[in-house]
């Protein structure tokens, strides 16, 4: 997964990312990882591997990784493809789904671009900036269509959604906050605007603020209502605690938010937020010489989830033998599981659940 950090500049962008990514996970598992200063990896936390990892005692524990690109530089006139702007644009539109951090904290010391703090006028900044790229690209794509439909009845369909959408984004809407119906909806995701990939909200909040969930602050509350209106997520962090536990150890860190009275670190949310927006879940499989994570869409079959791994095993697909985490757990081990009748064996059809513990059998 492919996460874009945007957000105006100040607002906590680069400290979150770089808290995020600076744990540094081994980057010989994951040949995508470029040395690129504004990309960075981020594994996972899934307390299921530690467990995983005791009964097997695998030389290599690998748990699933989110990809985090630093898109500064998205500034007001970015969209209208002038200089920098239209890389920053590009960058974006290789991303599952933003991460737009929004500024909640007060601090005299750090100046607001803008003024005071308004996350609404924020926002708003940010995401015309999306728009108007978002306008172009579909004026681009109208003249097309237009010339597909002399020969090509189908392309008629194709006009009338860019019309409609034209009209909403001109309104100021993004076009993931418009109602669409599934054909509708894969002919925009043919567009490849910038404004229907997923969003989330990450409000940067103050330290005090984190120990409640922001409940107190207007500002949060102010983003929770924008993202609810247009289809997005949202979640509180505080980069600056971020920073102070990005060095620490595992049992360090979790002491320290204890201390503060928070039960979950900025990557949890993230990945908990993301997870949920994008519809996502884990798979895990277990050996002697690894136990690893996988990450899938929900709904996704036996062979899809098997090709992950490779995709030979999804070609090549006979059966998968199946353990629900909490299963193995109650009986340390998989024979054990088997003999209590809870690993089942499981053809093409099978929808793979979260925790799903999956030895694959397939032919080569
Ligand atoms: P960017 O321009 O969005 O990447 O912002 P930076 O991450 O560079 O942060 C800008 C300034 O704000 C830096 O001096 C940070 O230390 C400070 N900052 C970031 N997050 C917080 C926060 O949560 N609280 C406070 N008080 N300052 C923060």
């Amino acid at each position: 997964m492919k996460l874009g950090i945007v957000g105006l500049p100040n607002v906590g962008k680069s400290t979150l990312f770089n808290s995020l990514t600076k744990a540094g996970i081994e980057a010989a598992n994951y040949p995508f990882c470029t040395i690129d200063p504004n990309v960075g990896i981020a594994s996972v936390p899934d307390v299921r591997l530690d467990a995983l990892a005791k009964i097997y005692n695998p030389p290599s524990v690998v748990p699933a990784v989110i990809e985090f690109v630093d898109i500064a530089g998205l500034v007001k006139g970015a969209g209208k493809g002038e200089g920098l702007g239209n890389k920053f644009l590009s960058h974006i539109r290789e991303v599952d789904a933003i991460v737009h951090v929004v500024r909640c904290f007060e601090d005299d010391n750090i100046i607001h671009v803008e003024g005071g703090i308004n996350p609404q006028r924020d926002i708003e900044t940010i995401n015309f900036e999306l728009i108007f790229s978002d306008l172009e690209a579909l004026e681009r794509r109208y003249a097309k269509a237009v010339k597909a439909a002399k020969s090509d009845k189908s392309a008629q369909k194709e006009i009338e959604l860019i019309e409609r959408l034209k009209i909403e984004l001109e309104n100021g809407l993004s076009a993931r906050s418009i109602q669409l119906d599934e054909e509708e909806r894969t002919i925009a995701e043919s567009f490849n605007l910038l404004t229907f990939k997923p969003v989330l909200y990450a409000a940067n909040v103050t330290e005090s603020d984190l120990t409640n969930d922001a409940k107190e602050n207007s500002h949060y509350t102010q983003v929770v209502q924008i993202a609810k209106q247009e289809n997005s997520g949202a979640f509180v962090v505080c980069a600056k605690i971020e920073e102070e536990i990005a060095e620490l150890e595992e049992e360090e860190k979790r002491l320290f938010l204890e201390e503060l009275g928070v039960s979950e670190s900025g990557l949890d949310r993230i990945v908990s937020a993301s997870y949920k927006l994008l519809g996502l879940i884990s798979y895990l499989t277990a050996g002697p010489k690894e136990v690893r994570a996988w990450t899938i869409t929900r709904g996704t079959k036996a062979p899809g989830a098997a090709g992950k791994i490779h995709t030979d095993f999804e070609r090549g697909f006979i059966k998968a033998e199946v353990v629900a985490f909490d299963d193995l757990m109650k009986h340390s081990s998989v024979a054990a599981a088997k003999d209590a009748g809870l690993v089942r064996v499981e053809g093409k059809e099978y929808v793979v659940k979260d925790g799903d513990v999956i030895l694959f059998r397939f032919n080569v």
